[in-house]
């Protein structure tokens, strides 16, 4: 009832890449309350975290004031109570912190120096934050946590199609008759795409679920592949092979479309359905049946996770799948299509505003000097032409002693990375760390100076979701405090760095990213005030943009997309009689990533409050161990005490590990291990005992 608002305000949740759009409900300078809008992704529909997990921004542990180490603090480390921040930290004015700030940096200078970089933030954010750690210290040591969740898949694909985003929206499964999803858990972590995937099935649409846990998808799927964990490069060479023996696959469309193919054939041939049956856990007829199926459909869909992405072979698990879609001819048409489901709402928008080490905005080769020449044109600074270090490349270097400074906004390694004890001893190592953040994040922890920043829903800006499409985000309420928009934070560091910006609003940022990246053609700040969303690449101004692309070729030579055989790697540590079980690791419906929004969020909070483990019912009776008791983990990194529960989605002999909860994290287990092309880390498997605690 509109009585119960002062005012409403369209914008887009914060959480996953799906990029819902919502009405904020604002009374008394509070978001009250938030419903569906009728994007382009979600007509009207949201989860419970789009729905309840808002009130985050309104939490006493915000950050209000910036922030400067006390020379008096105690031993850097995960120590300071956010009750008690005035321990370890003090007051400053944000000139004295931003002057702090800069000359802790300036003083490492150059190469010393690396930032994170968020795909929390807005895509002007993201633009900002790439360019200041360029054109102020001259290198291109800056990430984000794309490197954690799908590189290897973007790999695969700009290697194999030309183009790291997704070739059609995951709406288009209204128009497909077959549809595998493979390595992720949508009802869970995308779960207003899922609702789109329970429908295409009410329609009679075929759904293949494949993955080591037979999560709630299932019970919607014609056939679910639990495989073993690992084994995705088996499996999926399975049912290529067969496609190739029964003559299946689309000779047209390969012949037109794609080179390499006599490679992927021959190689292919090794990998019978009966010889990969027992290395994969998947009987032959199923393969086969589901070879079948998926060439046989007249429009196929193809939607990938981070089961398939977080394996030191996440580019060959990704390059199987883009193999596939190809030689079924599933790429291109209304229906058809290659789609990794993005997490962060916005890893899609920081990604293509250039948030990566090798890469200019919109994927613009840092080694090649046209491009470097080009935004050097635009910036009035050149560009180094040396591919910077990723994410865990940089925490490694700190080790070494290379780097020595770090600016990290809005993310959270002291959660997220792997073997994250190692990570903490980096933050811990540094000379100088910066940390901009809306809380007192496990990072912060060890920061130098922190600066308070404004959250979703407290600012404007455009994001990309999965789809590629540019929305427009609003603010609905004032930061608390003095916190500030990041746009404005960075601004202000950069021109204290010696720079001279002069932004006053994030449109004018928007209307520089245009200037440097094609995919934004035709999509301008006005249109988006005004239309809400327009999906990329958009061919004209007053289309909507593109839901399917490649129908006439891809951006390859000579138009052709790209076959690569892939071997089977096994994964980097082996389960044995100390270690005898596979742990996972992913998120559950109710919490985000490393938990510092949804753990503050009251209803999210209430509904999941204590950190938790599953596994099958029999692994726990043969442990002797029953549900609700707590267990340790124990990894060769490290171990943790959680409460298990049962779950017989789990497969038996594995255990699955939300990363969200601090006091049992998940990543003091996982393995590091790197993929060679994406440099993902191997989060998907660690070999773990379980004990009773
Ligand atoms: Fe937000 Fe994703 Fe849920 Fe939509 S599906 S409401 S974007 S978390």
């Amino acid at each position: 009832d509109s009585a119960d608002f002062d005012e409403e305000v369209a914008s887009v949740c914060p959480f996953c890449g799906v990029g819902c759009q919502v009405s904020l409900k604002v009374k008394d300078g509070k978001v009250k309350y938030v419903e569906g809008l009728n994007g382009p992704a979600n007509e009207g529909r949201l989860c419970v975290k789009g729905r309840f997990g808002f009130d985050y921004i309104h939490h006493p542990h915000r950050l209000t004031k910036p922030l400067i180490r006390r020379d008096d603090a105690p031993a850097k480390g995960l120590n300071v109570d956010p009750g008690d921040l005035l321990t370890h930290f003090r007051e400053a004015s944000w000139d004295e912190a931003l002057d702090a700030a800069a000359k802790g940096l300036q003083d490492i200078s150059g190469q010393g120096v690396a930032g994170f970089g968020s795909a929390k933030c807005t895509n002007e954010e993201a633009y900002l934050f790439q360019k200041l750690i360029r054109q102020g210290f001259g290198h291109n040591n800056v990430d984000h946590c794309t490197r954690l969740c799908h590189a290897s898949s973007v790999f695969a694909l700009v290697e194999n199609v030309g183009s790291g985003a997704v070739t059609a929206t995951f709406n288009e499964i209204e128009n497909a008759d077959v549809a595998i999803v493979i390595g992720c858990n949508p009802l869970e972590n995308h779960p207003v795409a899922a609702t789109y995937f329970k429908q295409f099935t009410q329609r009679g649409g075929k759904l293949i679920v494949m993955d080591p846990r037979a999560h709630g998808l299932s019970r919607f799927a014609t056939h679910t592949l639990q495989f073993k964990p690992g084994a995705d490069v088996a499996m999926l060479n399975a049912i290529m092979a067969t496609i190739v023996e029964e003559g299946l696959y689309d000779q047209q469309y390969i012949d037109a479309y794609t080179e390499n193919w006599e490679a992927e054939k021959t190689h292919l041939a090794n990998f019978k359905p009966e010889d990969m049956a027992e290395h994969c856990g998947i009987d032959a007829d199923t393969l086969r049946a589901v070879a079948r199926d998926f060439a046989g459909a007249k429009a196929g869909m193809i939607f990938w996770g981070m089961g398939v992405s977080q394996h030191i072979h996440g580019t060959d698990n990704s390059r199987c799948l883009i193999s596939l879609a190809l030689m079924c001819g599933q790429v291109g048409r209304p229906g058809t299509g290659l789609h990794p489901l993005r997490g962060q709402n916005n890893v899609q928008g920081a990604s293509d505003a250039g948030l990566i080490p090798m890469f200019l905005p919109d994927y613009q080769d840092v080694t090649d000097p046209e491009v470097r020449s080009h935004f050097a044109d635009m910036w009035g600074d050149a560009i180094a032409a040396e591919k910077g270090l990723t994410v865990t490349e940089i925490l490694d270097a700190v080790h070494a002693g290379r780097i020595k400074g770090m600016y990290i906004l809005g993310e959270n390694p002291a959660m997220s990375d792997p073997d994250v004890d190692h990570a903490r001893a980096a933050l811990a190592k540094l000379d100088h760390l910066v940390v901009q953040d809306i809380f007192l994040t496990e990072t912060a922890n060890y920061a130098d100076v922190v600066l308070p920043a404004a959250a979703f829903y407290e600012k404007a800006g455009t994001v990309t979701n999965t789809n590629r499409q540019v929305q427009i985000a609003r603010a609905a309420v004032p930061a608390p405090g003095e916190a500030r928009e990041d746009w404005r934070i960075t601004t202000d560091l950069a021109n204290r760095l010696g720079l001279q910006w002069d932004y006053t609003h994030p449109s004018q940022v928007f209307a520089e990213m245009k200037l440097g990246m094609p995919s934004l053609n035709n999509i301008t700040w006005d249109r988006l005030e005004a239309e809400g969303a327009v999906t990329y690449p958009c061919p004209a101004p007053d289309h909507p943009g593109e839901a399917v692309v490649f129908g006439d070729g891809f951006p390859r030579p000579e138009g052709r997309a790209k076959f690569t055989p892939a071997a089977i790697i096994a994964p980097d540590e082996a389960v044995d009689d100390d270690f005898p079980m596979v742990m996972t690791t992913g998120r559950q419906l109710e919490h985000w990533h490393t938990g510092s929004m949804t753990r503050r969020a009251s209803v999210l909070d209430a509904v999941e409050p204590e950190a938790n483990c599953s596994l099958h019912p029999r692994t726990l009776r043969k442990l002797g161990l029953s549900p609700g008791q707590d267990i340790r983990l124990i990894s060769r990194r490290g171990e943790i005490t959680i409460m298990a529960r049962a779950d017989r989605a789990i497969a038996e002999g594995m255990v699955f590990v939300p990363f969200a909860f601090v006091e049992a994290a998940a990543n003091i287990l996982t393995n590091p291990a790197l993929d060679p092309f994406g440099k993902i880390p191997e989060f998907k498997f660690a070999a773990v005992r379980v004990e009773p605690a």
